[in-house]
This record gives C-alpha cells, sequence and structure tokens, in this order.
C-alpha cells in the first residue's frame, strides 16, 4: 500500500500559485462572507486566511451575526459582486435554517464563484466545459495527476451526492473516462459496487462505513469524510484494515483535506484571470 500524501501535493500546488501570483505581479483578492459562529466553519475560514496570505493573496472576510435576514446577505454579496478589488466570493456554508442555500449562492456572480457552486457553473461542469471546479474535486483529479493514476476505462463509484463533492467529483471523473457509479444513503448494494470497483471515493461524514470486507485487493480509495470521533479526526473508511487491501490510500488528515484549499487557492487565480481577461 501506498499513501497518497495530500499534504505533500497542496505544497507544491501551493508553491506554484505563489510563484504565479509574484512573477506576474497579480493582486487577487478573495473575500470570505460567514453568517453566524459555527465552530467548525470558523476553524476552515482561519485556515483559508493563513493559505491565502502566505500565497499573496489578499483575503477579507465579513462575519454576519445568525439573526441576518437573506435579503440582507443577498445585499453583502451583490456589494461584492460590483466591487472590482473582489476577485473571488466565497460564502461559507452551510447556512442559518431560515436562508435558502441556492438562492444565495446564486447572487453571485459566476465570474467570482470560487466554489464553483452557482447554478452557472455546476451546469457548465455538466456539460464539461467548466472553468471553475469546486475546490475539492478539483483537489481529487490533482492528486490522480500527482500520482499519475489514469482513470480511463476505470469502474469507479462516488459515495454521496452533495452539490458540493459527490456530484462535481463524479462528473470530472466521468471526464476523465472512469465508468461512474453513484451511490447514496438510499443506495441498497453498495458492499458488491465497492468490491467491484478500481476506484472508491468516499465523501458522507460516516466514520468506518468503508471496511475492509467491502474493498478489493489493489483498489484506489480516496476519502473524503471528515468526521470528529472524541478528540481526534477521522474519515469514512477504516484506514487501518482497509490499508492493507488498497494499492493507493488517502489518509485522513493529510489526505484530501490540504487539496481542498490548495485548489480554493487555484480557484482565486482563476477567477482573477477570467476578470482580467489574462489567458
Ligand atoms: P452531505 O451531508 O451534503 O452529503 C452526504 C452524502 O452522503 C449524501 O449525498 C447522502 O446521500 C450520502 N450518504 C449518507 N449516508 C450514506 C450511507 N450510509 N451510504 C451511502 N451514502 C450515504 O455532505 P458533504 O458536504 O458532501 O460532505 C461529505 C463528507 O465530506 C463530510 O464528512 C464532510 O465533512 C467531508 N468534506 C470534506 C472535505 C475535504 O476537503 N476533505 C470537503 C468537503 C466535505
Amino acid at each position: 500500500m501506498y499513501i497518497i500524501d495530500g499534504k505533500e501535493v497542496s505544497k507544491t500546488i501551493k508553491n506554484k500559485v505563489k510563484e504565479e501570483i509574484m512573477v506576474n505581479n497579480y493582486k487577487p483578492c478573495l473575500l470570505v462572507i460567514m453568517v453566524g459562529n459555527n465552530p467548525a466553519s470558523l476553524v476552515y475560514i482561519s485556515s483559508k486566511e493563513k493559505a491565502c496570505n502566505k500565497a499573496g493573496i489578499e483575503a477579507r472576510t465579513i462575519m454576519l451575526p445568525e439573526n441576518t435576514s437573506q435579503k440582507e446577505l443577498i445585499d453583502v454579496i451583490e456589494k461584492a459582486n460590483n466591487d472590482k478589488t473582489v476577485h473571488a466570493i466565497l460564502v461559507q456554508l452551510p447556512l442559518p435554517n431560515h436562508m435558502d442555500t441556492k438562492e444565495v449562492i446564486d447572487t453571485i456572480k459566476p465570474e467570482k464563484d470560487v466554489d464553483g457552486l452557482t447554478s452557472t457553473n455546476q451546469g457548465k461542469l455538466v456539460l464539461g466545459n467548466a472553468s471553475i471546479i469546486p475546490c475539492t474535486p478539483k483537489g481529487i483529479l490533482s492528486l490522480f495527476d500527482a500520482y499519475n493514476i489514469d482513470l480511463t476505462g476505470k469502474n469507479a463509484v462516488v459515495i454521496g451526492r452533495s452539490s458540493l463533492v459527490g456530484k462535481p467529483t463524479a462528473l470530472v471523473m466521468l471526464q476523465r473516462n472512469a465508468t461512474i457509479t453513484m451511490a447514496h444513503s438510499k443506495t441498497k448494494n453498495l458492499k458488491e459496487i465497492c468490491l467491484n470497483s478500481d476506484i472508491i471515493v468516499c465523501a458522507v461524514g460516516k466514520p468506518k462505513l468503508i471496511t475492509a470486507d467491502m474493498v478489493k485487493e489493489g483498489a484506489i480509495v480516496i476519502d473524503v469524510g471528515i468526521n470528529r470521533v472524541y478528540d481526534t479526526i477521522v474519515g469514512d473508511v477504516d484506514y487501518y484494515n482497509v490499508s492493507k487491501l488498497a494499492s493507493r490510500i488517502t489518509p485522513v488528515p493529510g489526505g484530501v483535506g490540504p487539496m481542498t484549499i490548495a485548489s480554493l487557492l487555484e480557484n482565486v487565480v482563476e477567477c482573477y484571470k477570467i476578470q482580467k481577461n489574462i489567458k
């Protein structure tokens, strides 16, 4: 078994982004908008800010109280849409229950939609001509590239069908010519599907959902899940036992997580270049 080292690969990508910004004297700016004070979101925002600053990206944050109305949030987004000094906008999810996430996200100008979550950018992803690929799927593709993993003709299962991770991951892997099965909470024969898969990508949020008896020898396992168990962070895969069977596997932490941040930096620069008409 070989570990797919997301920490290492993400460092290389972050350095490339930093160099591109420095060499070309780009001045990209990411605006993060957060509503409420979800502790996990606060941690994510702080690591995004740190990574941006290190790469030479200006990171601004607007924190709004939990009882902000949807109209007030949309006003903030529209102001940022029209602000020429802001090139990328990220609305930290989840939003409070009184908001319609889709409506809020669709207010972001597609060329500033750094997470690739607007209907326009998701539609482009389906058509295969996306300019902004959501950060986690993009990070997973970068891992495949870094380890020369060719998806052509491989049987792959993507478990989880969220718009943020599962669906876009299946789409980008399909574009790389994998034969995709999408599994979700209503899937009946998950074990059978996994046993038939050369690649398993799991993005559910349930510790030990994928156990050794579900994985065929030599499979590649990408664990997207982030679960807090007591004081530690674990993925969705029973890493200890599955790693004995898999040919390659991502650890948690240190696998997909750091790649998501690296892809965010790449997407900020992508948004900047789209707006400045830089090819
Ligand atoms: P989500 O809750 O929106 O989606 C979970 C999906 O899992 C759903 O589509 C559901 O159908 C499916 N599911 C639930 N139970 C299942 C079961 N028993 N069998 C098969 N499928 C089942 O979550 P999300 O936003 O897609 O995130 C998924 C996980 O990935 C979470 O743990 C999240 O923290 C993590 N995540 C990690 C990163 C990263 O950078 N590593 C980024 C985003 C999300």
